[in-house]
């Protein structure tokens, strides 16, 4: 696969979408990097009353319509969890598992992020914490580590991890850990008890968005856009519940089309 693009679009949701098909239709070449539809927050809403054209539709239904229309868009769909984007000045890094991708322009359409980490999490990020099982597991051959997290991304991280280290603990996300140790991570608490450990992996669905972009301007509540979607790095724009209130569908949508045409304007001339 050719794995240069002019936009890398970040999240699969109702905003990676439209801006998905909003750049596709000015012919751009587009790759959208998503987990699966069920981790859209739009996937638990009961019942979806208030997005035009839509009557009485639950919300698993329209992810998974949405999920669909992004298949077919004619769009580059990558299956996983962006772990970093880098700013290589005049194009961008994008790194999923152990793959790299480049783009000309990033829209980030990550739903709503939380920056809260675990204590310890930040501060041993790639000195014992990792948060990508296939790009770091062979560091812990024939050691112990811990995984923090559920879902099938986590369940499967174990598997792999169980084929290459000498003892996996796996802990589910909802527990006040606190990571610790010297120059490099070795325990992890639960808020009950210690446990000894080599490494410490934690898997969520999304990663701290201003780890996942360094630099990157961040206040309470969401990522910091202009009325173009545009954020404090030229280039890397912002759509949907990531880039603030309100979190609504309708809202989130337009983001997303007003996002793709301040991408497709960036493109101009590059
Ligand atoms: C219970 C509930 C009910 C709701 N009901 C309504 C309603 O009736 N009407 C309404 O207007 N709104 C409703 N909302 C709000 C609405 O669902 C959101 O505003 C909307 O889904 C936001 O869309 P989004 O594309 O910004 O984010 P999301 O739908 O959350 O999609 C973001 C996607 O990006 C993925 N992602 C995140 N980080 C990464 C990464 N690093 N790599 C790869 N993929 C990543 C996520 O896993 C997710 O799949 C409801 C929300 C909830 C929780």
């Amino acid at each position: 696969m050719d794995n240069n693009f002019d936009i890398i679009i970040i999240g699969g949701g109702i905003a990676g979408v439209s801006a998905a098909t909003t750049a596709l239709n000015r012919g751009k070449k587009v790759a959208v990097v998503t987990n699966p539809p069920e981790t859209q927050n739009l996937y638990k809403a009961e019942t979806v009353t208030n997005y035009p054209g839509i009557i009485n539709m639950s919300g698993k239904d329209f992810a998974e319509l949405l999920h669909r229309q992004l298949n077919e868009s004619g769009a580059t769909v990558i299956m996983g969890r962006a772990l970093s984007v880098m700013d290589f000045g005049g194009s961008f890094g994008v790194a999923v598992g152990n793959e790299y991708y480049s783009a000309k322009a990033v829209i980030l359409a990550l739903g709503i992020t939380r920056e809260k980490l675990y204590p310890g999490e930040g501060e041993f990020l790639g000195r014992g914490v990792s948060y990508c099982a296939t790009c770091d597991g062979m560091l812990y051959k024939d050691k112990t580590v811990a995984l923090i997290g559920s879902g099938h991304e986590a369940e499967l991280d174990v598997e792999f991890l169980r084929g290459i280290c000498k003892e996996v603990l796996h802990f589910s996300e909802n527990r006040p850990y606190v990571i610790s140790g010297g120059m490099k991570a070795d325990t992890v608490s639960d808020g009950k008890e210690e446990y000894k450990v080599d490494g410490v992996f934690v898997i969520k669905d999304t990663v701290s968005v201003t780890k996942l972009v360094q630099g990157l301007e961040y206040q309470k509540g969401g990522i910091v856009v202009d009325d173009k979607m545009q954020t404090n790095i030229p280039g890397i724009f912002a759509a949907g519940d990531c880039a603030g209130i309100p979190y609504q569908l309708a809202k989130a949508a337009g983001d997303g089309n007003i996002a793709a045409l301040s991408a497709c304007d960036f493109l101009k001339g590059k």
